[in-house]
Order: C-alpha cells, then structure tokens, then sequence
C-alpha cells in the first residue's frame, strides 16, 4: 500500500507507524517529527547478515554506515544486533563508542582525516581505518609508532566503476575526490608503500561505488575489479589481503515504481562472483565486508507535520506549506529526491491532488517535492513523508536558527523519545 511495509492504515482512516497511530504521535511528541521503527532497522540488519551467513559462510561482517542516520539509540540498536559500524567523523565516533559500540567492529572512513580524529580513532582501539589517500597513509604511520600500536588499514580504492549507469562505464570514475585511483597504478603504488609500513598493517581493500543502485552488476564488476588488484598484490609483492570491503549503497524503495534487488540477491550474486575469481586467480577468499547505511535506515523513517498554509496558484500550482522543510530534510533541494507523502489523519482517502510541498525555510528552493499526489490537504492536518530515516535527521541544520526535531523510535506499539527536540536556548548554547 505504501513505500515503507510498516505503514499502514487504522479503523479511523488514520496513517499508522509500526501499529501507532501518526496522528496520535503528533500529538504525543508535536511536529515536525522523525519518527523511527526499530523493527524495521532490526529487520534489515538480520537480513544482511543473514545472507552473508547463507551465501558466504558467514565469512563477513556487515558495518552500518552511521553517516545516514546516527544518534546514542541507533547505535545501541546496532550493537544489539551484533554488526558493525562504520564513521566517518570523530562525531560519529564518539556517538557510537558512547553508545557501546564494540570498536573492534568499527572501520573509520573519511577523505580527509584530521590528526585529531586519527589520533582518536588509535586511542579507541578501531577495527580499521581506511586509509583515502597518501598523506594519510604517512600522518597515521607516525601516530601509530608514536603510540606504539600496529593499527589495521584498509585502502580506499577508486575501482573505476561508474555505478549510476545502467551500462556502466568502466572509466568514469577515476575523476572522484575519494581513494586511490585504479587505473593510473596509484592504488598498487599506496598498497606497495602500506606494505613497507612498520606500525600499520594492511588488511583489507575497500570500494564504494555509489548510492542508491538499483542494480547488482556494477557490485559484481566492482568485486572482480579488485579481487584483480588483491591478485596482482598477491604476485608482485608477495603480500596476502584478506579482507574486501565492498562498501554500501544498495538502493531503497522512495517510490512504488522503485525496484531494488533485494539485498539476498545481492549477496548471493556477489559471493558467487567473488568465490568463482578468487578460484581463477588462485587468491585466498577474502574475508568481506559490507556498509549499508540508506537500506538500514531510510525504510525504518517516516517524518511528520503540521500543514500551514495552503496557496492556490490557478493555472501554475498548489502550494502546501508545512512546519519544516529543507532544514530537516534536505535531499529535494540537493539531488531533487523524490518521496511519497500521505496526509495521516485521511490516509484512507485518495489522493485527489497533485502539490508542491514547500517548507518555512526563507528559500525558494525549499521543497520537500513537486507534483506529489497527495489527499486534498488543509491546515492543521497531518502531512507524512515517507522513508525518510536516511540522510534526513543526519543532514538537517538550524538554517533559519530553526529547532531540529525529535527522534522517536517506535517498537511494538510503544513509543520512545530518542533524540529531544531543540529549544530555542540550544540555538544559542555556543554562542557567546
Ligand atoms: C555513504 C557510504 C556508505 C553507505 O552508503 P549507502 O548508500 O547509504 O548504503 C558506505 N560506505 C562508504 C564509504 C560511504 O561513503
């Protein structure tokens, strides 16, 4: 019926999350509001590791990529369902050390770590850090001989797979700001070097190859591609990787024409693709990793609001104007993302209208989507978006000096205050 399984609707016609009635909830907590269903997260974190135990003997650790959605709560979920996690700040670091996230499982990412957080992230005790480019490689060297510890690496690989092509095109990607470029040598190059460092170990290659793919080739084309570079390792330098990071990005439902392979078929293409070179090119089965962070998140999110103002353009459109905005969800105004909207308390009704869903953010640009179908919408009425968990409460802002919301998490029909909603005295907690 809707996006997300775990919407539905009650015998009041009312939009209901994971049981709970919307409506009740804006009540409950006031919008504008992230509203979170653990089961939903739950339920895609078993999946995932379930299929790594199903199709590659388990020979896998799947690490959440925190950047799309991370508060204490999320983490904690995380850790309770035994994966890991990937940061990519000394924030998301923290967050998740604090909500007891064993370090053992988290790799630390970002294409320009500062010594602060790489200093950090070696004090922690993490799993891994992947390494994004030279400099790096050098800053992290001495800061692990400086602490006396042998810090595990993984290499940031650039595997020259344009992902966002149906064809994909093999060369497109070498022009990125993220990892060592395949193509020019570099990558062979910075694993040569990693090799000959004293304090940090070499244990993994990593690729990401974008976000929100429909499709399962590039994934294979992309694991090949570096079992190749793990292979040419293995013969000219003697050294052995054992891990492969395989990186995020599989694709979410927004829309009921959306299809995304579902992540079973994913894993089960992938190992296939993965145990069949490493046979060929006579290399160990390496030990892999995943990061999805958009599959775990945004399915479990739904945010609500107030509906304000309604402006009729004749002839141009219909302007439904509601409590938030770009300030809590971003993504119409940076990718022109689109999402599914439903008016809570007529969820029930059908969409008659076609609107343009407009925050309070002082920006023309400021929509939460075009010509979305929605019921006929007036003030005071519940407005919900759909699937929103990812990249929403994670990229929001106090533009404008607006409050962020709460986060509630929702789970079996009990719900929880996660995050509380800012205050105005937040605004200006740092100011001086
Ligand atoms: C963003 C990112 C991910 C997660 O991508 P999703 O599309 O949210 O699954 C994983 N790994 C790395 C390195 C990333 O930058």
């Amino acid at each position: 019926m809707f996006v997300s399984d775990n919407l539905n609707i009650n015998e009041n016609g009312h939009l209901t999350i994971g049981g709970i009635d919307a409506v009740e909830l804006a009540q409950q907590y006031g919008t504008p509001l992230y509203v979170m269903d653990e089961q939903v997260v739950r339920s895609a974190c078993s999946r995932f590791r379930d299929s790594i135990e199903k199709y590659y003997d388990g020979q896998g650790l799947v690490c959440y990529a925190s950047k799309a959605f991370s508060c204490l709560e999320m983490c904690r979920i995380i850790q309770s369902e035994g994966i890991g996690l990937d940061a990519v700040s000394i924030g998301e670091l923290y967050t998740a050390v604090k909500a007891g996230v064993d370090v053992k499982k988290i790799g630390f990412h970002g294409n320009n770590k500062t010594n602060e957080e790489l200093c950090y992230a070696v004090d922690c005790g993490v799993g891994h850090i992947i390494v994004d480019n030279i400099s790096e490689l050098e800053r992290l060297e001495k800061i692990a001989e400086e602490k006396g510890v042998k810090q595990h690496i993984m290499l940031r690989i650039k595997p020259g797979i344009d992902a966002h092509t149906h064809d994909f095109v093999k060369t497109g990607q070498i022009d990125s700001k993220f990892g060592f470029a395949l193509e020019t040598g570099e990558a062979f190059e910075a694993a040569k070097q990693a090799i000959s460092c004293g304090n940090v170990e070499l244990m993994g290659l990593h690729c990401h190859i974008g976000s929100q793919i429909f499709d399962i080739a590039p994934f294979e084309e992309a694991a090949k591609v570096m079992l190749n570079l793990i292979a040419q390792i293995k013969k000219e330098l003697n050294y052995e990787i054992k891990g492969l990071n395989l990186g995020g990005g599989f694709g979410i439902k927004y829309l009921n024409e959306h299809d995304p392979a579902p992540f079973e078929t994913y894993m089960e293409r992938v190992s296939k693709v993965v145990k069949s070179t490493c046979a060929e090119l006579g290399v160990e089965q390496p030990f892999i990793f995943i990061e999805p962070g958009r599959s775990i998140a945004a399915p479990a999110g739904t945010t609500l609001y107030t509906v304000g103002a309604r402006k009729e353009i004749p002839d141009i459109r219909t302007y439904i104007s509601v409590d938030g905005g770009m300030c809590d969800n971003p993504r119409y105004a940076l990718y022109k993302s689109e999402y599914e909207a439903v008016i809570a308390n007529k969820a029930a009704e059908e969409r008659t209208e076609k609107v343009t869903i407009a925050g309070k953010c002082c920006e023309s640009g400021d929509l939460i989507g075009e010509n979305m179908p929605l019921q006929h919408a007036e003030s005071g009425d519940i407005l919900a978006v759909c699937a929103t968990g990812a990249y929403n409460y994670s990229m929001s802002s106090n533009y404008n000096r607006i409050c962020r919301p709460a986060v509630v998490f929702v789970n079996k029909g009990e719900s929880r205050i996660a995050v509380k909603r800012e205050t105005p005295d937040d605004i200006i907690r740092n100011d001086i």
